[in-house]
């Protein structure tokens, strides 16, 4: 079986897992304990803080840990919503976000904030401008992803949060990092960015830990409260072993960025030139997309059946993110900018790594075109 499903979970790297057993059977204790062993496991969780603020140019301090992306985002999102709702109950956001920035919205859309949804362009690029144009005196809070999950397209960030600050300098700028860093650079400064989400095991890092930076003078209002972890802003053990692993992964892939790139795009624009030869498919990436995500759609065909035919035939793909992937409806990301129900039902995500090689894609490419002829002949059996 060829993966091809990197933008959903990667391959740890094997430094991560040693990290992991290492830490798991030497320092199991609490980093909160006044013993000295509790003091060691404190101390590594302060040296991964101190390695992950370089790998993103901030303030150790301003680094904190979570279980996940999905608990970044929430907490970015509602954290600000709740602790800064005497300046204003609007907040700012796009219509092609990852569910758990949009379904944050709108839970907070629910219990009374004004949320503007902002389309993307039938490329889908959210338009600096149009972003700017929903920010008012009372918007506390701007969300805006730097990849697209499902589709790769990359949002002009450093417009977006120069125009964002020129409007109302006292308005957050949140950004879903998950699918940008490790393969586009990064300047959470230039960008003028507030708040900004990781996810390692998009990174070959471990599952179940995620990073959320915040600029020095936020405050979040916490979601889980309890103990006075991370600084009161998240109550909870923290988890060590994956803490430790994900340092190592946000640095080990921010180092390699630039040759894991130029060993992405050649594939990538191999097989956009490929997909351009079948006229049954509709490309929905932009060439000028992240490296890692191509997607198209099969008019007419369920996602689902040709991610299926697929498989078959030893190819692991998605319809189009995973958490989204169960969902029968067609994708929210595609309809937003202005596909048909019928190609928005009928996506495929291919996502690339580092394992891949040209003889992997030339495999797909045959995998697609057998794939096309075998769910044709179905179809005419059918009629
Ligand atoms: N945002 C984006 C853009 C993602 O792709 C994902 C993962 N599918 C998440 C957030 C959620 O990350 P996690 O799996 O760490 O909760």
């Amino acid at each position: 079986m060829l993966y091809w499903d990197y933008a959903a979970a990667t391959p740890p790297y094997e430094e991560v897992v040693q990290t992991m057993e290492q830490i798991m059977k030497l320092h199991y204790a609490n980093p909160s304990s006044l013993h000295r062993a509790g003091s060691e496991a404190g101390k590594l969780i302060r040296r991964s803080r101190e390695v992950c603020a370089a790998a993103l140019s901030v303030q150790p301090q301003e680094i904190l840990f979570t279980s996940g992306a999905t608990e970044s985002n929430n907490l970015a999102i509602k954290g600000a919503a709740l602790q800064y709702q005497t300046r204003g109950r609007h907040l700012v956001t796009t219509e092609i976000e990852h569910p758990s920035v949009y379904e944050s919205f709108l839970q907070l859309q629910r219990m009374g904030w004004e949320v503007t949804f902002v389309a993307p362009d039938s490329t889908g690029v959210v338009d600096p401008d149009r972003v700017a144009a929903a920010v008012r005196r009372d918007t506390v809070l701007v969300s805006v992803m730097h990849v697209n999950n499902e589709i790769g397209t990359i949002q002009p960030l450093k417009e977006m949060g120069k125009l964002i600050k020129a409007v109302n300098p006292r308005t957050l700028f949140h950004v879903d990092g998950v699918q940008g860093y490790g393969k586009l650079a990064v300047d959470l400064k230039d960008w003028q960015v507030d708040l900004y989400s990781l996810s390692p095991h998009k990174l070959r890092g471990p599952r179940g830990v995620g990073l959320l930076y915040i600029k020095e003078g936020i405050k979040l209002f916490p979601l889980l409260t309890g103990g006075s972890h991370e600084e009161g802003q998240r109550a909870g053990t923290e988890n060590v072993p994956a803490i430790v692993a994900s340092s190592k992964a946000i640095r080990m892939s921010g180092e390699q960025r630039e040759t894991f790139v130029a060993q992405l795009v050649p594939l990538r624009d191999r097989l956009l030139r490929f997909l351009r030869t079948v006229p049954e498919f509709v490309i929905n990436s932009r060439q000028d997309g992240a490296p890692h995500i191509v997607h198209f759609s099969y008019p007419g065909m369920k996602g689902e059946v040709f991610a299926r035919k697929l498989e078959e035939l030893g190819m692991a793909v998605s319809t189009r993110s995973a958490c989204s992937s169960r969902l029968a409806e067609p994708s929210r990301v595609l309809l937003s900018m202005g596909k048909d129900v019928s190609s928005a039902s009928g996506g495929i995500r291919i996502s690339l790594g580092d394992s891949h090689t040209d003889e992997d894609v030339a495999a797909l490419e045959q995998a697609l075109t057998t794939a096309v002829q075998a769910l044709k002949i179905a179809e005419g059996g059918m009629k």
